[in-house]
């Protein structure tokens, strides 16, 4: 099912979160791999928050990592101590239980 750009109407392959033609966010479309907010076990740094919320977002972790320690620079450490909260408050991802290794991302 063909959907279509509501502000300049072009048409939208499916699953395209942005209009190819004029960059509009498309309302109402799902996120390609949208997952629940999670601390992953695989590829964190120091406690997986930054990467959680990129892969929850579907944001680049590479960007939201600069952007954190950028910012808890610029703060006087108030990023910092969200940081923690959310290294308190985000739930760590279950253990695999198929027990394979590397676990699955
Ligand atoms: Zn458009």
């Amino acid at each position: 099912m063909a959907f279509y750009c509501h502000r300049c109407g072009s048409a939208l392959p499916t699953g395209a979160r942005f209009c190819s033609s004029c960059g509009t966010v498309v309302a109402g479309a799902a996120p390609a791999q949208s997952r629940p907010l999670m601390r992953p076990r695989a590829g964190r740094q120091i406690a997986g928050v930054c990467a959680a919320l990129a892969q929850s977002y579907g944001w680049d972790v590479a960007l939201v990592r600069i952007i954190t320690v950028v910012s808890c620079l610029f703060t006087g450490g108030l990023v910092g101590i969200a940081y923690l909260a959310g290294w308190v408050g985000i739930p760590e991802e279950p253990l695999d239980a198929s027990g394979a290794y590397p676990p699955r991302i």
